[in-house]
């Protein structure tokens, strides 16, 4: 009765991806959830944060509106209007979800579990034996030694995208995604905003060239940031939170936002007990999310690959075929198109200048500036996008930074993975007037016959 093929502990991006997929080929499937289904993207992270983004940028745009010759002006934010639509947009994406679990037979059971054999899980005193058991328990919102999280005055992404105020001010501790995105949403939204990065620039995994438009752009828009400094304490008081900095310098702001990374959910759910290798709260596994002990796959936030929800969405698939035999191909992770959704977008898939230095490559490399590009002035983004290849080689690494440059890496991706060369791309032909012509102009130009551009 209890006997699955699949048992999968966790129903957020990788385990639900793994359900559907083991599903659809043909095998009997357990999916075990204690909170929601959809996990933290579609409750917690992706979807409430990508609403919140939008409110921001018909903020901005209302802001803007004299500049395109159109009478409006911006009052306030209403924070429960705000909230509604993100809520209503969350609603219907978990119904659709709920739906689709239901319309492939997998059996869904609410609870938590933990791992007590090799290949069983226990919910509520109930035990589910699989013939594999795929661990997908997703990760958590990290602090720092002496942070403590109220959840008012100090707190993580998880508190702040369902605030039903707009702080005056906010500090917000980690220049990564999540606190450039939050930094783009507040500051939208009307607050004083300072980001405090101990690295030495923003979104320190992008290519240096993408962190310094970002940050070109922020100092623009009126976002404070400090970097290559780091935190030392916080303290409350009736001025709101003062953070002081390594150097002695102090912030004080209504609200302190703590971004600094997110860590495995791995403890006290049996883990340990199996034998499982882990390392720093990761749990260890081969290119096909294989752990130590057979039977036993993990997919997602809990193992030291992008922690991004399509990544999860694709180890699970790729868990779920190898067990059907599917022989899959192993995950290249380079090719995971990544995104940081903040005013201005910064997009990128493949390698950085440094890290196609690092690999040996004899790197060429372009930038195709968005002021060349029609649509980007109509739209009033600037930006780039900057080509890292081999020599007389493959496209190795593609970086935009500008509105809507997430929209490309669609294209990116594939140049990308299909190893083009600038020469195969060069004659694609792209729709005037688009933001996606900057990216054929940019293979002209690496190819050797650039057309709307200088030099
Ligand atoms: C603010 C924020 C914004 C983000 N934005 C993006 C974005 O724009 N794009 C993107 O690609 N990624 C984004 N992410 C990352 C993305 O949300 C995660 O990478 C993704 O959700 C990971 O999926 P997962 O399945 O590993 O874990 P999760 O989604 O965390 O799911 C794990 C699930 O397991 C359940 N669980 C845990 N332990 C147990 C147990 N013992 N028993 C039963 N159930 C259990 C949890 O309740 C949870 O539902 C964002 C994250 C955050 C926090």
């Amino acid at each position: 009765m209890n006997d699955f093929d699949v048992v999968i502990l966790g129903g957020g991006s990788g385990g639900y991806a793994c359900a559907l997929r083991s599903a659809q080929l043909g095998l009997s499937v357990a999916l075990i959830e204690q909170d929601k289904l959809g996990g933290t993207c579609l409750h917690r992270g992706c979807i409430p944060t990508k609403a919140l983004l939008h409110a921001g940028e018909i903020a901005e745009n209302t802001k803007h509106a004299a500049e395109f010759g159109v009478n409006a002006q911006f009052i306030s934010m209403d924070m429960l209007a705000v909230n509604a639509y993100k809520d209503g947009v969350i609603a219907k994406l978990y119904k659709g979800l709920q739906g689709l679990v239901k319309s492939r037979n997998i059996t869904y059971i609410e609870g938590h579990g933990k791992l007590v054999s090799k290949n069983q899980v226990e919910v509520n005193g109930v035990i589910y034996t699989g013939k594999n058991v795929v661990l997908a328990t997703g990760s958590y919102p990290r602090t720092l030694p002496g942070l403590e999280i109220d959840g008012k005055q100090i707190v993580t992404s998880q508190e702040a995208m369902s605030f039903d105020y707009v702080p005056k001010s906010a500090i917000v501790l980690g220049g990564g995604v999540i606190g450039c995105e939050f930094a783009s949403v507040w500051s939208s939204f009307g607050a004083d905003v300072t980001i405090i990065e101990g690295l030495p620039r923003l979104v320190a995994l992008e290519d240096e060239s993408s962190s310094k438009q970002l940050e070109r752009a922020f100092r623009k828009r009126g976002i404070k940031f400090e970097t290559g400094i780091k935190f030392q304490s916080a303290t409350k008081g009736p001025d709101g939170v003062t953070v002081t900095l390594e150097n002695g310098a102090t912030h004080t702001a209504d609200v302190l936002l703590v971004a600094v990374g997110r860590g495995p959910v791995t403890a006290n759910i049996g883990y340990e007990e199996q034998g499982l290798t882990m390392d720093r709260g990761y749990l260890i596994v081969d290119n096909k999310c294989r752990t130590n002990v057979p039977g036993i796959w993990a997919v997602g936030d809990i193992i030291p690959t992008l922690q991004l929800a399509h990544v999860g969405f694709a180890e699970g698939i790729l868990v779920a075929e190898e067990i059907a035999g599917l022989n899959p191909r192993p995950i290249n992770y380079d090719g995971v198109p990544r995104v940081t959704y903040s005013d201005p977008e910064v997009a990128s898939v493949g390698l950085t200048t440094a890290a196609a230095k690092e690999r040996g490559y004899d790197v060429v490399e372009t930038t195709y500036d968005l002021a060349g590009n029609g649509k980007a002035h109509i739209l009033k983004t600037s930006g780039s996008i900057k080509l890292v290849a081999a020599k007389n080689g493959p496209v190795l690494g593609i970086h935009m930074v500008g509105a809507r440059v997430g929209e490309l890496l669609a294209e990116a991706q594939l140049i990308y993975n299909w190893e083009a060369e600038a020469s195969d791309v060069a004659p694609l032909i792209h729709a005037h007037p688009t933001l996606s012509e900057a990216m054929g102009e940019a293979h002209m130009a690496l190819a050797g016959k650039p057309l709307h551009a200088h030099g």
